[in-house]
Parts: C-alpha cells; sequence; structure tokens
C-alpha cells in the first residue's frame, strides 16, 4: 500500500488569505501520495485565545468579547475571499457558533476554579479548530477533495493539560481507524494541530508550538512515507535567524542533531517532534511555505559530517541554574537519586546536568515550582541560584570525530562567562550556559567562527 505523506503548515503559513492561497498551492502541488493535512492556528491565534482566558479568569470575562470577535473576523475575512459562495454561509455559521461556545467558556473560567487547566485547553483548542475547518472549506472550493478531521478523535493523551503525553497505542488505532477509510477513498484529510483528548473525550493540548508534533504523531501512526514541516523560514537554518540574520540552510540534520538543536531553542521544530519519526523511521522535512521551491531541511537516521564539525548553534533564554552542594555526596550512592526525585515530584524538566565531588549544578526553564523544589533541595544540601541564564548548544555529528572544537569554540566565547558545561551525552553536542544579556553576542561570534569563515574571529 502507498504510504501517506503528511503536511504540516504553521500559523505564519495560514496567517492571512495570501498565505492560506499559497497553501493551497502547495497542497496541490505537492505530488506525493496520499496527502494528510494537518494545520496550526492563524498566527497570534492560540495567544490570543490563552490570554482571553486569563482575563477571563481574573474576573474580566466581558473585556475579552472584543479579542474573540477580532479573532472571528480574521478567519470570516479569509473565508469572504476564499472559500466558494455556496459553502461560505455553512462555515461563517459555524464560525458564529464558536465564537458563542467560546464566550461560554470564558464566563465558566472563573467560577470553576479546578476546571481551568481543562477550560484553558477547551477555549485554545478553538484556534485549530477554525482554522482546520477553514482551510477544508478553501482547499475544497480549490478542487482538492478534503475532509475536516477533529483531531482530538485521532490522538489520545493522558489528561496533563497544557502540555498532555500522548497515549501512543490509542492513538496509533485511532487514526488508522478514522483516516484509512478517506485515504482509501482519495479524500485528504485536514485535521488541527496541538490538540487531542484523553481517552474520555476531554480536549487537551499538547504544549505550545504542538502542532509539529501531532504531525509526527500522525506520520508515525499512518507509517507515513515522509512528514513535512511546512513553515516561514527555509528549513533548519545554523542560527536563529532573528538573532543571526545571515544564518543559512542547513541541508541535512540526523535525528539526534535536530533533537538537539529542537529542545535547545530551535523554535522550527517543537523538541518533542523527532522522537516518533526516529521511532519509525519516517524523514522529516523542513520547507519554506513562501518558497516553496526551497530544498529545505531533510532530517533521517543518516548522520552526515559537516566539514568543521558544526552543523547550527541553537540557543535558549530564560533559563535558572540550580546549584546543590553537600557533603554528604561525597562517597554516597543514592544522593543523586534523591535529587532527581525532587524533581520528578514537582514535574520539572531539567535540561544540563553537571557534577563534581560534592556539588550538582543543574539547569531548568520552567520555574512554576521552583519555590517547592528549593525548600525540598535544602534538605539535601546548600542551594544557589542564578536566574537569568542562557543555554548555547553546537550541534554537529562532526563532534564526534573532529578534535578542538571545544577549544574554538571557547576561544571564541573567551570574554564572555561560561557558568556551566557539558559535552558528550549525546556526542553531538557541546553545551554551555551564559548570562542571558550576553547570549546574543555569544551566538553570533560562534557562528561567524563557524559559518562565515572569510570574517572568522576564532
Ligand atoms: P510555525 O508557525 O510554522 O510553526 P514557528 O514560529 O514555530 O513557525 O517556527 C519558525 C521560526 O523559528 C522561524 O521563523 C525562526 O524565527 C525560528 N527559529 C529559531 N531557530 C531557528 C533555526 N535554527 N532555524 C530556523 N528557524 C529558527
Ligand atoms: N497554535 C499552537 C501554538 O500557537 C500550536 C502551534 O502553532 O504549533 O502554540
Ligand atoms: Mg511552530
Amino acid at each position: 500500500m502507498v504510504q501517506p505523506r503528511i503536511l504540516k503548515f504553521g500559523g505564519t503559513s495560514v496567517a492571512d488569505a495570501a498565505a492560506v492561497e499559497r497553501v493551497t498551492g502547495v497542497v496541490r502541488g505537492h505530488g506525493g501520495p496520499r496527502p494528510v493535512v494537518v494545520v496550526s492556528a492563524l498566527a497570534g491565534a492560540t495567544d490570543a485565545l490563552l490570554a482571553a482566558a486569563d482575563a477571563a479568569a481574573c474576573g474580566e470575562p466581558a473585556g475579552t468579547e472584543p479579542s474573540v470577535q477580532s479573532l472571528l473576523e480574521r478567519h470570516s475575512n479569509i473565508a469572504q475571499r476564499l472559500v466558494r459562495p455556496e459553502a461560505r454561509d455553512a462555515l461563517l455559521a459555524g464560525f458564529e457558533a464558536a465564537r458563542r461556545e467560546i464566550l461560554q467558556l470564558l464566563g465558566r473560567i472563573a467560577h470553576e476554579p479546578d476546571g481551568r487547566p481543562a477550560l484553558r485547553d477547551e477555549i485554545a483548542s478553538y484556534g485549530e479548530r477554525l482554522s482546520a475547518s477553514l482551510l477544508t472549506a478553501v482547499l475544497a472550493g480549490a478542487g482538492v477533495a478534503a475532509r475536516y478531521v477533529d483531531s482530538r478523535h485521532c490522538l489520545t493523551t493522558d489528561a496533563t493539560h497544557g502540555r498532555a503525553n500522548p497515549l501512543m497505542p490509542l492513538c496509533v488505532e485511532r487514526t488508522l481507524a478514522i483516516l484509512t477509510p478517506l485515504l482509501d477513498d482519495g479524500l485528504v484529510p485536514v485535521l488541527g494541530g496541538y490538540i487531542a483528548a484523553t481517552a474520555d473525550g476531554i480536549t487537551t493540548t499538547l504544549g505550545r508550538g504542538g502542532s509539529d508534533y501531532s504531525a509526527a504523531l500522525v506520520g508515525a501512526a499512518l507509517d507515513a512515507q515522509e512528514i513535512q514541516i511546512w513553515t516561514d523560514v527555509s528549513g533548519v537554518l545554523t542560527a536563529d535567524p532573528r538573532v543571526v540574520p545571515g544564518a543559512r540552510t542547513v541541508a541535512s540534520l540526523s535525528y539526534a542533531e535536530a533533537a538537539e538543536l529542537a529542545y535547545f531553542g530551535a523554535k522550527v521544530l517543537h523538541p518533542k517532534t523527532i522522537q516518533p519519526a526516529m521511532d519509525c523511521a519516517i524523514p522529516v522535512r523542513i520547507c519554506n511555505s513562501r518558497a516553496p521551491l526551497d530544498p529545505g531541511t531533510v532530517v533521517t537516521a543518516a548522520g552526515e559530517v559537516r566539514p568543521g564539525g558544526v552543523k547550527a548553534i541553537a540557543h535558549k533564554g530564560r533559563v535558572t541554574i540550580l546549584q546543590i552542594t553537600s557533603t554528604r555526596m561525597l562517597g554516597a550512592y543514592g544522593f543523586l537519586r534523591a535529587l532527581f526525585e525532587v524533581f520528578d515530584r514537582h514535574r520539572t524538566a531539567v535540561d544540563v546536568v553537571t557534577t563534581s565531588e560534592v556539588s550538582v549544578s543543574l539547569t531548568v526553564d520552567d520555574t512554576a515550582s521552583l519555590d517547592g523544589i528549593v525548600a525540598d533541595l535544602r534538605r539535601l544540601g546548600t542551594v544557589t541560584l542564578e536566574p537569568d541564564r542562557a543555554i548555547v548548544c553546537v550541534v554537529g555529528e562532526g563532534l564526534r570525530t573532529t578534535p578542538g572544537i571545544a577549544a574554538r569554540v571557547f576561544a571564541t566565547v573567551g570574554d564572555i562567562n561560561v557558568s556551566l558545561i557539558s559535552q558528550g551525552a549525546s556526542r553531538v553536542n557541546l553545551t554551555f550556559v551564559v548570562e542571558e544579556a550576553r547570549v546574543r553576542e555569544a551566538v553570533c561570534r560562534l557562528h561567524q567562527a563557524f559559518f562565515e569563515p572569510a570574517r572568522s574571529v576564532a
């Protein structure tokens, strides 16, 4: 049987009528077998919905009406321009029903503190439900046999609202059951990304930027031929283009390289996207919906080494370092387990870890439970905090084999204070922490040193 191909479009790719038209062109012209479309909410829609939910939770539901109204108008304006008249009325009636439902949910959120996380997800889910129904109608009008599919019926998760974890066997079973008959009939399913549901049908979300992850989950469930992530840049670039305007496309990455880059700040891929693709050996291709002919980046198991060793640099700000010092660590066992159990209990991920004889330094970016974490850690030793830090991550399969990269990296940022270094854990990255105020400078200098040889400072 011909394996399907997943086409995922991010928020900027459907930001307005011109962008949605480009998406239509990509879907019509993609030329691959059995396409399945996964789409994000319109750019800014999730921010607007979550801001409304938070304002309503503070007792201001009426004040949120204009923002909900203008969000629905953005959808209606695109529909007016791109949806055929015969399909438009039904779609606009659906938008109006959604507006009323959102306002109703916003009215409840202040009075139901216990239900707030679930209500927040339910409210946020309208972003992708609206964009997917809009795109379905536009595609249908352009001659694509598109069918809206409620992704909450396909992707099943636990009840961790805001960052739910997929229950993979159920995702596979339900996605296959719903999508296979459609694909067999020659239809093009269109699903909203980011949203899912518990086994009992309660709406959940996969975390901000999670539509990439949805595409990977659907791709894994269908054993797709390829997962394409269509965004607003031509692939994974050598650095964040908002920091390094001259960053350029990396033609190919291994799964390990892409996972490290995504995890350490390359926003172009949600950090969880690579795992399902890697588990099923499905290539992930990152393409530009504004420049569809650009080759973009392909991510596969193959670990091609770039001369010089480094493929890209990622960075991630708003990180806090915690250092725990205790002489009880000396020669003891069980100490690290006790230490990491604290983070487990507070459901907080640790990013970078280093240890010495009597101390452990580590970084977290989620500080929601920091007070509780610090209180628990104080039972194990002395705790110091360094807020306002940033992680820099230099990535390349070549780090395994090229001598001298670390020396070059640290010579390049020699006058910037480095507080924590980790190399060797994954063998494709060198990670270190600097003050947030100097991270842009560090990334720009490293980019010059490794990717702009004519102006190299190393
Ligand atoms: P989408 O809406 O398509 O999901 P995102 O905004 O989530 O798009 O991700 C694309 C953005 O990621 C780019 O516009 C770019 O600013 C940012 N980005 C950060 N680091 C990188 C990188 N290394 N390569 C490409 N883009 C990056
Ligand atoms: N719409 C969601 C967000 O803004 C998911 C995504 O865009 O991937 O976070
Ligand atoms: Mg994204």
